[in-house]
């Protein structure tokens, strides 16, 4: 029998599903196995739940990712929904509709996965390892920071300033690491500091 289940006829099942849990204890099972053959599993049962924070803005709003696929098993993992985290202090379960719209932008084709690089006189970015692009962005700022750091202006007082190298940092973080970001960058010297969020 296939049964197109209405909210009237879901009612109507959970009361026939009561019925039936009773009508089985008395010895009827079948009218129970009935019952259950049309009632679609809860989607997220199988899922493991990650706690993750929106990236979008300085809100920093607590989400939850449900993925099918377990890691530790060697599966691949696929997140099949995203909500906002009802425990989480700042949203408590709400997203606005850029943090709701998660899921579409986590498997957008255009999402920037991996560090990409524009080599001098190329027209094309080309991926690079997260290993070539940190030490290639350590050692380019060591190089400009030795050349233009400023530990004094004219009159001999200590400013301690590097105002030829900027740094731009993401939201998706918590208080404590938007605290650890800023004190080192600003323990170089940058005075450029800005963060996504204000785009
Ligand atoms: S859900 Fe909306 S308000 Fe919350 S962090 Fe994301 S973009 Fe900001």
């Amino acid at each position: 029998m296939n049964m197109e289940l209405s909210r009237r006829g879901f009612l109507k099942a959970a009361g026939a599903g009561v019925a039936g849990t009773t009508l089985g204890a008395m010895g009827f099972g079948e009218a129970e196995a009935a019952v259950l053959a049309h009632v679609r599993p809860f989607k997220l049962t199988t899922t493991v739940e990650t706690r993750n924070t929106c990236p979008y803005c300085s809100v920093a709003c607590g989400i939850i990712m449900y993925s099918k696929g377990d890691l530790r098993k060697g599966e691949q993992a696929d997140i099949v929904h995203i909500e906002g985290d009802v425990d989480h202090p700042t949203n408590r379960g709400t997203l606005c509709p850029k943090g709701a719209a998660l899921k579409d932008f986590v498997h957008a084709p255009t999402r920037l996965k991996h560090p990409m690089m524009r080599k001098a006189g190329s027209d094309r970015f080309e991926q690079v390892s997260w290993d070539f692009a940190l030490d290639r962005i350590a050692r380019l700022m060591k190089h400009d920071r030795d050349a233009n750091f400023i530990a004094k202006n004219a009159k001999g007082v200590p400013v301690n300033r590097w105002t030829t190298t900027g740094f731009l940092a993401a939201s998706a973080t918590t208080n404590e690491t938007a605290y650890a970001t800023y004190k080192v960058v600003r323990s170089t010297g940058i005075v450029a500091f800005d963060n996504q969020a204000r785009v």
